[in-house]
């Protein structure tokens, strides 16, 4: 490098983050949050911590934690399987973690660590640009897991009819309702997947948050016979961003939202939080479908683009 005299060479502000989790080496979080860093000028590095099975004990992420911490991060985005196991673990707990008992990104700060909840806040800005005001009376969510508990937080935050949960595992669909019930303020409340045909005639949108319609659990998490024109249909998986059920009611003339405005929206809501800049979420939702069709996954840009605007 040629450096003038007189003036110091420009340093890049460096950033430090890891993804920790097991099977976390396919994520396409790194190379996005990257793009954005490469964007604002940072050398911004995102390593996935790859957990083998069962490594993940409180004892191991308190050590993970504090080792994280002393080596430089500057904050770590977790998943499967420690979003809920982690959240004993951190000093503090933003809104959003605190909402849905669950936590993916973990910052440092001086007062400790803090949880936050960027799937909550990430659908709900994805639902945002894409659910207009005459699609938000009755919401149906099919999948209390870990995503469903998420997005249950983010639906239940906003002003809609009602919200009625769906789960193949009854105990889960009334567990999550019970607590959505509780915090948001939206009436909630929880069905079995035979009330599915009854419920969708009377509905104004499905969500689908199961993991149906990935290349590894490939169909609809219902017959999609049930679906007409009236519905607005959105899914959150996104690997391939048109799963079987936002093809059929894309075909039958619904309103569709992919999993991708979601997934872009988490990973910017995170990036805003690691570093205090604005993430340029257009640019990074371009950079997820370029990631998601080099991985042959498949991108239909009339879906994966949320409609409206994009924050
Ligand atoms: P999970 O295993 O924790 O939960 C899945 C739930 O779906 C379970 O409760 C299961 O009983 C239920 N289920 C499965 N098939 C069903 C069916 N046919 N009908 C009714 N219920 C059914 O999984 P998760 O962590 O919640 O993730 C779900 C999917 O969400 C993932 O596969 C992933 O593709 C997607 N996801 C997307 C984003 C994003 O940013 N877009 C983020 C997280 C997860």
């Amino acid at each position: 490098m040629v450096s003038v005299p007189g003036s110091a060479p420009a340093m890049r502000r460096a950033v430090l983050i890891g993804l920790v989790g097991e099977g976390v080496r396919a994520s396409l979080t790194p190379p996005m949050h990257e793009l954005e860093g490469a964007r604002h000028g940072m050398h911004y590095v995102y390593r996935p911590i790859d957990l083998a099975r069962g490594e993940g004990t409180d004892e191991y992420v308190v050590g993970l934690l504090d080792w994280a911490r002393r080596l430089g991060f500057d904050g770590l985005n977790v998943t499967y399987p420690l979003k809920q196991a982690v959240v004993p673990l951190l000093d503090g707990l933003a809104p959003s973690a605190r909402s849905v008992g669950a936590v993916n990104t973990v910052l440092f700060t001086a007062q400790g660590t803090v949880g936050h909840n960027t799937d909550v806040t990430g659908f709900g800005a994805a639902f945002d640009d894409a659910f207009t005001e005459e699609a938000r009376g009755r919401l149906v969510l099919v999948g209390a897991g870990g995503a469903g508990s998420a997005v249950a937080s983010a639906l239940s935050a906003r002003e809609i009819g009602e919200l009625v949960i769906v789960d193949a595992d009854a105990r889960r669909a009334e567990t999550l309702a019970a607590g959505v019930a509780e915090l948001g303020r939206a009436p909630v409340r929880a069905a079995g997947p035979d009330d599915l045909p009854a419920l969708l005639r009377g509905a104004d949108g499905v969500v689908n948050a199961t993991p149906m319609g990935m290349s590894a659990h490939p169909g609809a998490p219902f017959d999609v016979a049930l679906l007409d024109d009236r519905l607005f249909v959105a899914d959150i998986v996104y690997r391939p961003v048109e799963t079987a059920l936002l093809r059929a009611a894309r075909e039958r003339g619904c309103r569709v939202m992919s999993g991708l405005g979601m997934a872009m929206h988490q990973a910017a809501d995170a990036f805003e939080l690691f570093t205090g800049e604005s993430a340029d979420r257009s640019a990074m939702l371009a950079d997820l479908q370029d990631l998601v069709s080099a991985e042959g996954a498949g991108t239909d840009a009339e879906v994966a683009t949320p409609r409206g605007r994009i924050r």
